[in-house]
């Protein structure tokens, strides 16, 4: 019998590691994948690195099933590895069920499939992951339109109707950091029929669980915050059973499920989500502060200042009063002055990505918003003076050492 199967059928009636709907965050990070084989004690998940598990079982003849209720019979649907680090992701955004890909846009891709049909509109923020604009311009094709609204809040719910049927923001944007009012964006969607995605990657399940605020689907890129240190690349949805089942056969048919090795990776870096978020978070309104007073610096963005406009719908729609780990900032020697800095970093590494153990910083001019319109970076003020900066775990004080000598 498979090893999820025969591990919750032998612990019926006295669950060992059911979990509750009281549970807090810290617990389901460690606890929330359910794994227990009672035969072995086994409480680590193992990786099921195996592409077929036998269908019907041989004493009952049968079929094995997962606690989706799903057969479990091949790698490409259902893998145990891999599900028990979707049940520890739906405890923690707090959703009937989730969904692990082999990346962030392979989940979106997924759900751009499976939900969009012709003469369909989506509606994605003007200040979002560049490569998610690029994505769902490519859908004309199939006569799909896509508008850019907001970035802010009362834009957004202001451009929301009922044409619309698919709506895409990031809790955090990326890379100016204004925090979304993802309540009043989903009241808005639900007053017109429009379904809210929220690609919560910035701000993790540990700052905001949209499904609480009304949200149709949660999306991660599990390459940064969930993942965690740089060195895997996944990607999560998270909603209603209906939604996932719907999503889940998209995935079987396109062939983007995670790996059991990924999902292995990203299981042993939940446990310390909370405690990595939180000192980046820390170290990262420490940094901000630094660079405001930093006379290179022109202008820092980050909702954790004291004087971010963002402030007030941070504390009012985040669990935890904390940021992110991430900030951006300005600098008066323009482009040369960001070359310089890349170069000049000793600690802090220049790439694109985010979430992870490793600082790094980037140029949001040249990679993720480098495809927007010229007229859209310049009213976002995306401009070739902006390093956006992801806060590591190294220490605040070598890092403001390592900054202030690169400026
Ligand atoms: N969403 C956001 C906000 C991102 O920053 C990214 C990647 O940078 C993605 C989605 C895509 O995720 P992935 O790179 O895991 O495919």
């Amino acid at each position: 019998m498979a090893a999820e199967k025969e591990a919750n059928e032998k612990t019926k009636g006295k669950k060992i590691d059911g979990g509750s709907v009281s549970r807090k965050f810290t617990t389901d990070s460690v606890h929330g994948h359910e794994y227990y084989d009672q035969k072995l004690g086994l409480f680590k998940v193992p990786i099921y690195m195996t592409a077929v598990w036998e269908q019907f079982d041989r004493n009952t003849g049968d079929p094995r099933r997962t606690d989706r209720d799903l057969d479990l019979k091949y790698s490409r649907e259902e893998n145990v590895t891999v599900n028990s680090l979707e049940k520890a992701l739906s405890k923690l955004e707090k959703a009937e069920d989730a969904l692990a890909f082999n990346s962030g846009m392979s989940a979106l891709s997924t759900v751009y499939l499976a939900t969009l049909k012709v003469n369909d509109t989506i509606l994605i923020s003007k200040e979002s992951y560049g490569t998610t604009q690029q994505l769902a311009n490519h859908m004309e094709k199939f006569g799909i339109k896509t508008v850019l609204a907001g970035p802010e809040t009362g834009q957004l719910v202001e451009s929301i109707n009922k044409n619309v049927n698919l709506v895409i923001v990031e809790t955090i944007t990326n890379p100016l950091l204004k925090v979304i009012d993802v309540a009043a964006v989903a009241k808005r969607c639900s007053e017109v029929g429009s379904k809210l995605v929220v690609d919560n990657t910035f701000a993790s399940p540990v700052l905001l669980k949209p499904q609480k605020h009304g949200a149709w689907l949660t999306l991660h890129s599990l390459t940064k915050y969930i993942g965690g240190h740089n060195d895997v690349i996944g990607g999560s949805v998270a909603s209603d059973k209906g939604t996932i089942k719907d999503l889940w056969d998209w995935r079987r048919k396109l062939g983007n499920i995670m790996n059991p090795f990924e999902a292995f990776l990203i299981i042993r870096s939940l446990p310390t989500l909370k405690l990595r978020f939180t000192q980046q978070s820390e170290t990262a309104k420490v940094l901000a502060e630094f660079l405001e007073d930093n006379s290179k610096v022109r202008e820092v963005f980050y909702p954790g200042l004291n004087n971010s406009p963002y402030r007030s719908i941070a504390d009012k729609i985040f669990s935890e009063r904390m940021y992110g780990g991430v900030l951006s900032f300005k600098l008066k020697e323009g482009r040369e002055g960001v070359f310089k800095f890349f170069k000049r970093t000793r600690i802090i590494k220049s790439s694109p990505s985010l979430g992870g153990t490793e600082s790094l910083a980037t140029s949001p001019f040249l990679s993720a918003a480098s495809t927007m319109a010229p007229e859209v970076q310049r009213e976002l003020g995306i401009s070739e003076d902006l390093i956006r900066l992801s806060v590591g775990l190294e220490d605040a004080e070598d890092l403001k050492e390592d900054i202030e000598q690169a400026l």
